[in-house]
């Protein structure tokens, strides 16, 4: 019997030791997730907080305290990044500084002064819609960089954020007028290539040095010409989407003629634009803008359309001709199936590939001659007649010659006769004209102005002639009269 109340005894302890020891591993548990959930908030915290002190000195490197804007370090880095990140956009910068800006200091506080500060910084974020970055570089200067828009519109925003910062003291019934100069660097394309923002900065302030020592206040330029031609390249790539749409882009035709029969044989289509607000634009000034906004080939694939559309006319009245049509490199690199375009063009508007000869200049091939190599083997494959135009202007002409066959090379006396010993162009050019008879390529002789250059090559073999010494370009329809009289006497 004690036996059997011991062993029970020992039953009922171990069965409450085991529930007791469960329950008290639960305890345990839950007392060390808590520690644990207590100790990742607190890392999590920490973690945060170091971040935020990062953020922070970070903020505090590279921006202005006072103004919340770039401080100069801040600046110079964004402005940096900004270049090379958009180097195809026409950029200026700006220097500000505000005069007696130590008189404002002294005779209405400093805090007074750091309003006029922040309120001019304000007045800037909201009114210039230009600006792609602002700093405050020290004190009352302040440095912006930005987009080259229109420059009534710069003026008017100017206008806007000046006029209130002018009358600052005065609309808070202080008799204190504050004056702001202004320095203005246009970017120039060497600084894309070489960005150094310490030197733009530099240059627009000298521009602002020079107003402030005459006294006068507003804004001078560092480049004034840069800035008209900056602006006017603005204006030529802004305008020409609707140029497209409009009658503004004419072809003219220069004729080409057989020296020896006088005979046209031929027209190069040259491009022609008059806008009612910018007048006639020049070929050399809207075709480079153009390229280096990279919609050279929206202009080319529009003269090409054109070119064909005349030529399908002609072909309806039975007068089979033949055009010279320019291609930039820019429009090989473009379009890579260029030679399958012109197919297709030639396709739809019902010609011949020998209507068209496709002038390709000749420092394209040495640019990028693989892909000239193929374009032109393949042009000429399908049956269009390739020109190497402004032959003479470069150096490996000779060489590419070797590589690249192509119909006819276009000499352009300009290059070769144009200055320097007049003697030593004309031996060149009577050795150019006998290789390419010796390679059996075509040669035609274009920029010829004098009689005297014309009986010159003529002697020599070159009977192919292009100048203005026959014609000059001139519009569709008088290109049309002069053929008809052509056509009449013959
Ligand atoms: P380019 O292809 O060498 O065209 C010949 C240029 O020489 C034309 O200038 C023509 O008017 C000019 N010219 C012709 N004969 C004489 C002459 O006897 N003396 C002088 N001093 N000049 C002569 P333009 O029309 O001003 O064109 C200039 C350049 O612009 C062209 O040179 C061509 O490279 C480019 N261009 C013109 N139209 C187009 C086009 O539709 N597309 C492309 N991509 N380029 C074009
Ligand atoms: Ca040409
Ligand atoms: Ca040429």
């Amino acid at each position: 019997m004690k036996t059997m109340a011991c062993i029970n005894c020992i039953l009922r302890t171990e069965s409450f030791g085991a529930t007791d020891f469960i329950r008290n591993d639960r305890i345990l548990h839950i007392g060390l997730f808590i520690i644990i959930v207590l100790l990742v908030v607190i890392i999590v915290r920490q973690h945060k907080y170091h971040l935020s002190q990062i953020a922070k000195f970070r903020k505090m490197q590279y921006h202005d305290n006072l103004t919340g804007v770039y401080n100069y370090k801040g600046f110079v880095n964004r402005v940096e990044e900004l270049i090379r990140e958009h180097p195809d956009i026409p950029y200026m910068m700006s220097f500000n500084n505000i005069m007696d800006f130590k008189y404002i200091n002294d005779s209405q506080g400093r805090n007074a002064a750091n309003e006029l500060l922040k309120f001019w910084v304000d007045k800037s974020l909201e009114v210039m819609s230009d600006v792609e970055a602002i700093g405050r570089l020290e004190g009352d200067h302040l440095a912006l960089l930005l987009r080259i828009g229109g420059f009534d519109k710069m003026q008017k925003e100017e206008q806007q954020v000046f006029e209130p910062v002018r009358d600052f003291f005065v609309n808070r019934g202080k008799d204190l007028k504050v004056r702001i100069v202004s320095g203005i660097y246009v970017l120039m394309p060497e600084d894309y290539e070489n960005i150094d923002v310490d030197r733009m900065i530099d240059l627009a302030r000298s521009a602002e040095r020079k107003l402030h020592e005459n006294k006068k206040d507003g804004y001078e330029f560092y480049n004034p010409k840069q800035w008209e031609k900056g602006m006017r390249v603005v204006h030529i790539v802004g305008r020409f989407p609707l140029a497209l749409k409009s009658k503004e882009l004419r072809v003219w035709y220069q004729p080409q003629i057989a020296y020896d029969s006088g005979k046209i044989i031929g027209a190069e289509a040259l491009c022609r634009w008059n806008n009612p607000d910018l007048g006639f634009i020049p070929p050399s000034e809207f075709i480079p803008a153009l390229e280096d906004a990279g919609i050279i080939y929206d202009l080319d694939c529009y003269i090409w359309k054109m070119v064909c559309h005349d030529l399908a006319g002609w072909n309806k009245e039975g007068k089979h001709r033949c055009i010279s049509v320019n291609v930039s490199r820019l429009d090989i690199q473009k379009n890579r199936e260029l030679p399958e375009y012109f197919c297709d063009l030639v396709q739809e508007y019902d010609l011949t590939p020998d209507q068209l000869h496709i002038e390709i200049t000749e420092t394209a091939y040495v640019e990028d001659a693989e892909l000239l190599i193929n374009t032109t083997s393949k042009l000429r494959e399908y049956g269009f007649q390739v020109e190497m135009d402004d032959f003479g202007s470069g150096y490996s002409s000779l060489n590419m010659l070797k590589e690249v066959p192509v119909d006819r090379i276009k000499l352009d006396l300009r290059f070769l006769t144009g200055s320097g010993n007049r003697r030593m162009g004309q031996t060149i050019l009577k050795h150019v004209i006998m290789m390419a008879r010796d390679l059996n390529t075509g040669i035609i002789a274009e920029g010829v102005e004098e009689k005297e250059q014309a009986d010159f090559l003529h002697e020599l073999g070159c009977h192919a002639m292009q100048g203005y010494l026959f014609h000059k370009p001139m519009p569709v329809e008088e290109f049309e009269k002069l053929m008809e009289k052509m056509d009449s006497i013959s």
